[in-house]
């Protein structure tokens, strides 16, 4: 039996008016999936990739990755899961914005009871970025200085609070003193308004001419250069997402000149690739949570209807912290 439900789909890659509120029939799970009736989903700047055409996935789609809710039915193949359960996810095929969907059991996880459905679609994604970045692309270890930009954000305040219960000493970037105040309280260690200061300068004062052993870059094509500079030699650069639009072009002598970097660009699935691998990174979230070393800061709450106010906000820089849409 099918479910109807609203959803976001689009038929073309562009701006926000492409986005369109329809009405879908989601059909019964298949054999190894299970429906979920979202009681929260996670925005991220990856939706807007997918919107405006940098990254693609074949047309007419929905969008939207991370999600939070109740399973309310159960493919014959599922074991893992009973109507009821309360799941979550942050790395689904795309389409979690809608009121109800499908989603593969391996890419669900279940949901502790201290945990809340917003809060869940807040971080799934989010904080399954920070986990693989801080804890498998680079090990980061307690006393160690690092950079990592628009620490404000939905992923940068994740990441303040986690480096913080590290015992790392997080230097991050924002564009205004409201953002470099917010980061500063969940955890930054400091943090430089780049709009009024020179970044690869106030990196080296900090660090007492020493610089980063490492760099967590989500902007992309506007701090590529400034990363690098930051960096010690044999230094590791991490470029995670291109919010200010994606790196190209690079000569790899660049690297040399710099001091023999290393660089990595790397994604959410090369990281959790079995549902024991998702299981364990989300666990280990789960209990800094749990535990109140983390605490989502959702900022922005919306319905389905303003999908395209959603997400102009979030590209102009006009968001702190986490955006989700809610539904009754
Ligand atoms: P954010 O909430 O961090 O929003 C993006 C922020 O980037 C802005 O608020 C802004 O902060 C900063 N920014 C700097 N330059 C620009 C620009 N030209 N246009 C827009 N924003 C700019 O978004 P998310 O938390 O959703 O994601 C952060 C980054 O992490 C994104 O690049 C995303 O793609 C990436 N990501 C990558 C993943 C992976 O596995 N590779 C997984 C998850 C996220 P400020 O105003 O302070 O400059």
């Amino acid at each position: 039996m099918s479910t109807l439900t609203k959803a976001i789909r689009i038929e073309q890659h562009g701006g926000p008016e492409v986005l369109q509120l329809v009405e879908i029939a989601v059909p019964a799970p298949a054999e190894h999936e299970i429906t979920i009736r979202q009681r929260a989903v996670g925005l991220n700047f990856i939706d807007i990739y997918f919107r405006t055409g940098l990254y693609k996935s074949p047309l007419p789609h929905g969008l939207g990755f991370e999600g939070a809710g109740e399973v309310i039915g159960v493919g014959k193949g599922v074991k893992r899961f009973k109507v009821g359960d309360r799941v979550a996810y942050g790395q689904s095929p795309i389409g979690a914005y809608a009121g109800v969907r499908n989603v593969p059991a391996a890419q669900v996880v279940h949901l502790p009871k201290g945990i809340s459905f917003e809060d869940a679609a807040a971080m799934m994604l989010k904080g399954l970025t920070v986990q693989y970045l801080f804890r498998q692309t680079y090990r980061l270890q307690g006393g160690e200085t690092i950079l990592f930009h628009a620490a404000a954000g939905g992923v940068g305040l994740i990441a303040c609070q986690w480096a913080k219960a590290l015992g790392v000493k997080l230097i991050g970037t924002a564009s205004s003193d409201e953002k470099t105040a917010l980061a500063k309280k969940h955890g930054a260690w400091q943090v430089i308004n780049y709009s009024k200061e020179n970044v690869v300068q106030r990196v080296a004062e900090l660090t007492k001419g020493k610089k980063v052993p490492v760099v967590y870059d989500g902007v992309g094509k506007d701090t590529w250069e400034t990363s690098l500079d930051c960096l010690q030699p044999r230094g590791l650069m991490v470029s995670f997402g291109n919010a200010s639009g994606a790196v190209d072009g690079v000569n790899l002598g660049i690297l040399a000149a710099k001091g023999s970097l290393y660089v990595t660009r790397p994604t959410l699935a090369a990281y959790v690739p079995t549902p024991e691998k998702m299981q364990a990174a989300a666990d280990e979230l789960f209990e800094l949570v749990l535990a109140k070393k983390i605490k989502m800061q959702i900022d922005q709450r919306y319905t389905l209807e303003q999908a395209a106010q959603a997400q102009t906000a979030l590209k102009a820089r006009m968001t702190t912290g986490a955006s989700i849409f809610v539904f009754e």
